[in-house]
């Protein structure tokens, strides 16, 4: 499966410069492939083909567009195996995780597919003119992707799939930790009937001239973008030149509250879910804890439990339910974000030491008694650390859950659906688990609020991001 070239046109090819990049293998330190590294001629190539396939894929019947998209769920769908082996090999996470993500990733061909064919529009008359009033969507034009490692085909076809129903060509810029995963994706794409030009793939080392680039050419209309709040950042501002249409998926600090009238059984399964699913590598990661004090004790030990019972190593081998940090520099980090914690007074209930010898491992942590002041209660920590403190009051819990920048996700447990969902509407997030870990779902509109992002992927929304509302006012 493995692709190591840029691919252009429907072509493999070396990038111009002739300059490659090492992606290794989390788990074992190992180079496993040389990749192409594009740069500014490679780019160009890649526009020109994304403007000549423009036309044709447009003008297709949604009908067409469709089939197209449900054969791509039906390859990827028929190789998830071959898929996962390949996310854990660049990615590390364990083959449940990858399992887990190349049929998450599968599924939206499936649903923009049928959203395809469902791009409504209006006709309706004019209160006080007279007139019609005519709306329709249209594609926007070549859509720039940048994507993160943590999800090497999930993040990818979160926005190629509603790229391509709503009638836009795409070039995507993998991670350059992670880029096999979207390269392998390409010969399925041609299988499905995907045109040459349509989709366009550059992995590069110089990720920021090569997207400046991009977004500085006039045929470019859409950048969507998912990573971290200050790259996001960064592309808004480049975006501004040409007023470029943005969705921006960026970073989460999400807290999980369990009140007192939680089922505990399903709070400790839920939180394991949502810190622990990709091993916490996940925007929407369950990041700080707030568990009320009348159910602190039970709480922490069946979770404790449930975390020290999880298995460590190479992705690959069978039974191991936790891979490896995707690099040095993240488990630095996560380590680095333990020690703090503990300097200014939590208690470590479980983990918190970086294991001797190769791979970037970091085992399930416990935080108890996380003080407000420490790093990772701001920070997204990003790996294996469950940070808990506790409150007693509602309102208390409120505000301190909505005391970050951020906005992605928010976690509550409670079985008095009066007060959850009480709680749910005061939370500032774009997303709230109630009574579940796992809040991604193709079907649904994913994304956040404040510095969480802008826009929304999958649902029926995912697919109005790559297309301009225009409206016609006529007489008859
Ligand atoms: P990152 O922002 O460092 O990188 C993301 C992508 O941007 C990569 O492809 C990278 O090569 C590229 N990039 C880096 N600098 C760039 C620049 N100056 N110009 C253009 N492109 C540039 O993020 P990451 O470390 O790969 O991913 C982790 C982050 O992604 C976390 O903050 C996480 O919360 C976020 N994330 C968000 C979502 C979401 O849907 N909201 C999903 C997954 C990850």
């Amino acid at each position: 499966m493995q692709h190591t070239n840029l691919y252009i046109d429907g072509q493999w090819c070396e990038a111009a410069t002739g300059e490659r990049f090492d992606v290794l293998n989390p788990a074992t330190e190992e180079v496993i492939a040389s990749v192409a590294s594009a740069d500014i001629a490679d780019a160009d190539a890649a526009l020109d083909a994304a403007q000549a396939a423009f036309g044709s894929w447009a003008a297709k019947k949604p009908r067409e567009r469709s089939e197209i998209l449900r054969k791509a769920w039906e390859l990827m769908t028929a190789r998830l195996d071959e898929f996962a082996r390949l996310i854990t090999l660049e990615n590390g996470k364990a083959r449940a995780d990858a399992i887990g993500e190349a049929t998450y990733a599968a599924e939206f061909f499936r649903w923009f597919a049928e959203e395809a064919v469902r791009a409504d529009g209006l006709i309706t008359h004019a209160p006080a003119s007279g007139a019609r009033i005519v709306v329709q969507h249209k594609p926007a034009g070549i859509a720039v992707l940048v994507t993160p490692w943590n999800y090497p085909a999930a993040m990818g076809t979160r926005k190629i799939a509603p790229a391509l129903a709503a009638g836009c060509p795409v070039i995507i810029k993998p991670a350059s930790e992670t880029p096999l995963t979207m390269l392998a994706l390409m010969p399925l794409l041609e299988e499905a009937g995907v045109p040459k030009g349509l989709v366009n793939v550059l992995p590069s080392r110089s990720s920021g001239k090569l997207v400046d680039h991009m977004l500085h050419d006039p045929r470019v209309r859409v950048v969507s973008f998912t990573g971290s709040t200050e790259v996001g950042r960064k592309l808004l501002h480049s975006a501004a030149d040409q007023v470029l249409k943005p969705a921006m998926e960026l970073g989460g600090n999400a807290p999980l509250i369990v009140f007192e009238d939680a089922d505990i059984d399903k709070a400790v399964a839920g939180a394991m879910l949502a810190k622990m699913r990709n091993l916490g590598e996940a925007c929407t990661a369950a990041n700080r804890f707030y568990i009320h004090k009348d159910v602190l004790a039970p709480f922490t030990e069946k979770f404790t439990a449930a975390m020290a019972a999880l298995k460590v190593g190479n992705g690959l081998e069978d039974g191991v339910d936790v891979g490896p940090l995707v690099n040095a520099s993240t488990r630095d980090k996560v380590a680095a974000l333990v020690e703090d914690a503990v300097a200014k007074g939590a208690t470590i209930e479980l983990g918190g030491m970086v294991p001797e010898g190769t791979g970037f491992f970091y085992p399930p942590t416990v935080l108890s008694n996380v003080p407000e002041s420490a790093d990772c209660v701001d920070e997204e920590i990003f790996g294996p650390v469950a940070a808990l403190q506790s409150f007693t009051d509602q309102d208390d819990v409120i505000r301190r859950a909505n005391a970050t920048e951020y906005g992605l996700v928010a976690y509550v447990f409670s079985e008095n659906m009066k007060r959850a969902l009480q709680v749910c509407e005061r939370l500032e997030y774009g997303m709230v688990g109630l009574n579940r870990g796992l809040v991604s779902d193709p079907a649904a509109p994913f994304g956040g609020v404040k510095q969480s992002g802008l826009g929304r992927e999958g649902g029926h929304e995912g697919m109005l991001e790559f297309m301009e509302t225009q409206y016609i006012s006529a007489e008859w």
